[in-house]
């Protein structure tokens, strides 16, 4: 089995090279997309060539969303970070995830009333959590229990060897599921990584977490017992700020995929 040195190492070159290829990747469809643009405003095309240009752009999207999640996992994704107090994405999250949940799985919510504030882009933060929710989802097909737990640590108190910080606020979202071997565990960050069947999953949720979480200057730390259950834990450094009003910075809940 190979070390945390070795596994960061890994995650850095596999983040160099994706990083390079999706902006490039993403410029290349930039092109095609705005050629493909001014040919449906031209007009002049036959019905079935107008058909041609919408299965095409339709093409044009899926691939942009497609390097749009690679550049999160390369840390190059543009970020538009405010300060927020993270309970209130969280409550909104633990209704979501009721919503999207069987009714035989229990979701327990225990979020600190005090969180603080933390920089961070909120819709991505809501995709990146979302994700986690729809895995524990996936991991529990006959049922079990979804927790989010979001507390404030401070310098005294334990935490993971990964986490350099003082102050963060920690947000955990564990599921009681099927777990990981180690065997996926150890690439389960990994870009197109996943055990899902064809069409299911694409291997690119914890990947997108991961660059997510380092690029806003937190850390992921992933537990997991094949059988038992799987636990991700996002440590996010807390801000001194006050967070911003969240009316005054409406964010909407993208529903997730892929
Ligand atoms: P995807 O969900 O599309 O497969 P992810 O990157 O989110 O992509 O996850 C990669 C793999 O890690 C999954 O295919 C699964 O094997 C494993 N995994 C992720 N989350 C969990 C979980 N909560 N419980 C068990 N296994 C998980």
């Amino acid at each position: 089995s190979q070390s945390a040195l070795q596994q960061a190492q890994k995650m850095e070159a596999i983040g160099q090279l994706t990083g390079g290829v999706a902006h490039d990747f993403n410029n290349v469809l930039q092109i095609i997309g705005g050629n493909l643009q001014l040919l449906r405003m031209v007009g002049g095309l036959s019905d079935a060539g107008r058909s041609r240009v919408e299965m095409a752009l339709a093409g044009v999207e899926r691939g942009a969303k497609l390097a749009s999640h690679l550049l999160a996992f390369a840390r190059r994704q543009p970020l538009q970070s405010i300060v927020i107090d993270p309970g209130h994405l969280l409550r909104e999250l633990d209704d979501m995830a009721r919503r999207l949940l069987d009714a035989n799985t229990f979701v327990r919510s225990e979020i600190a009333a005090d969180l603080g504030s933390t920089v961070i882009d909120p819709n991505q933060l809501n995709n990146v959590l979302l994700n986690l929710v729809i895995n524990a989802r996936d991991a529990m097909p006959g049922g079990g229990t979804l927790t989010i737990r979001a507390t404030n640590v401070g310098p005294g108190d334990a935490r993971p060897v990964e986490v350099a910080s003082d102050d963060f606020v920690m947000i955990e979202i564990a599921d009681t599921g099927k777990g990981m071997p180690p065997n996926v565990m150890a690439r389960a960050f990994e870009p197109f990584f996943t055990t899902k069947p064809t069409g299911q999953g694409t291997g690119l949720g914890l990947s997108m977490a991961y660059g997510f979480v380092k690029q806003s200057g937190g850390e992921i730390v992933l537990r997991s017992e094949a059988g038992k259950g799987t636990s991700v834990c996002i440590y996010l450094p807390r801000s001194s700020a006050a967070p911003q009003v969240a009316s005054e910075h409406p964010y909407h809940l993208p529903l997730a995929g892929g």
